[in-house]
């Protein structure tokens, strides 16, 4: 769990109580199998953002397993504010499998975008494909998403705005900035300390949408990102990890103009972020840049999926 201090005392002060913000990181759920390097495969870890005033709450991305929805929900209820939403950055599923048991435990309402939610469908499609066969304990997953007019809503009168940001690790993304924090949480936009998942850039030529994507986050101006996947003991600079996430994806580009194969890439990766956690996220994706390079007329969606398998 990390206690990330929120930004109180910076914040401005709007109209009555302050907000603040914490931060739950749940562990990856136990799987199966070996990377190329003999090392268990290993997910990322999962960060969830509360954002609370005096009575309130809002919660920015569910985990993925019952366990990990317990771990989180237990967490929120020693807030003890009322969560009033849970907003979904995007429609990849270790971002919100488990939001409906939360919704339930709170009486919550899920947040989307329109774009979100039909990726959303789209994860529900592929749950038994992908992340049935590798996890157990995803609980029933039913797309309970409303998106919002205008893409904002309020926590005790203060604003909570949705910024769409396009293709990051996948299909219409979004960010949850809030002004008077001087937050931005980011989903999978920004990453922290983490492989980022790399493999469905092949459907939109490269990672243009995500440098696209990563400057809409800067332009912002956020003091504070906090990252979906990201590493405990780093802290939510803004600007570092903007940084830190244009440095991934220029290595990446250089790795792969370099290295002939996928297991040379992942390698390679590792020897320059020996640190970064989720190593099975870093070689799913690998697998999916290279195999649909060498399969040029393959199937783009079917090459992904298998990636992770
Ligand atoms: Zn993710």
């Amino acid at each position: 769990m990390s206690t990330t201090p929120a930004a109180g005392t910076e914040a401005p002060q709007v109209s009555g109580h302050q907000l603040a913000y914490d931060v739950f990181i749940n562990e990856p759920p136990p799987q199966d199998g070996v990377l190329p390097n003999g090392e268990p495969k290993r997910f990322s870890p999962m960060a969830s953002t509360l954002i609370y005033g005096s009575r309130d709450a809002v919660l920015t991305d569910a985990p993925m397993t019952v366990d990990q929805a317990r771990a989180l929900g237990d967490w929120v209820a020693a807030k003890d504010r009322n969560l009033t939403d849970i907003f979904v950055t995007h429609g990849h599923g270790d971002h919100w499998f488990a939001a409906g048991l939360l919704a339930e435990r709170f009486g919550a309402r899920v947040v989307a975008t329109d774009g979100t939610i039909a990726q959303m469908h789209g994860a529900v499609a592929s749950r038994p494909l992908l992340w049935d066969k590798v996890y157990d304990g995803i609980p029933p997953s039913p797309v309970t998403a409303v998106a919002v007019p205008d893409n904002g809503f309020t926590l005790e009168g203060h604003d909570l705005v949705i910024v769409e940001v396009g293709h990051t690790d996948s299909d219409d993304t979004s960010v949850l900035h809030v002004p008077d924090l001087d937050l931005v949480v980011a989903g999978d936009a920004i990453y922290n300390g983490v492989h980022m998942y790399l493999g469905q850039s092949v459907t939109v030529g490269g990672f243009g949408t995500w440098r696209a994507a990563i400057d809409k986050v800067e332009a912002l101006e956020p003091r504070h990102i906090v990252a979906g996947h990201q590493n405990h003991p780093l802290d939510d600079d803004a600007a570092r990890q903007i940084a830190e996430t244009r440095q991934y994806l220029d290595d990446a580009e250089e790795l792969l103009r370099t290295e002939t194969t996928a297991v040379a890439f992942f390698n390679a990766k590792i020897k320059r972020y020996p640190h970064h956690l989720g190593r099975y996220v870093l070689w799913a994706g690998t697998r999916g840049l290279y195999d649909v390079r060498e399969h040029p007329d393959g199937d783009v969606a079917q090459i992904l999926l298998r990636s992770w398998l």
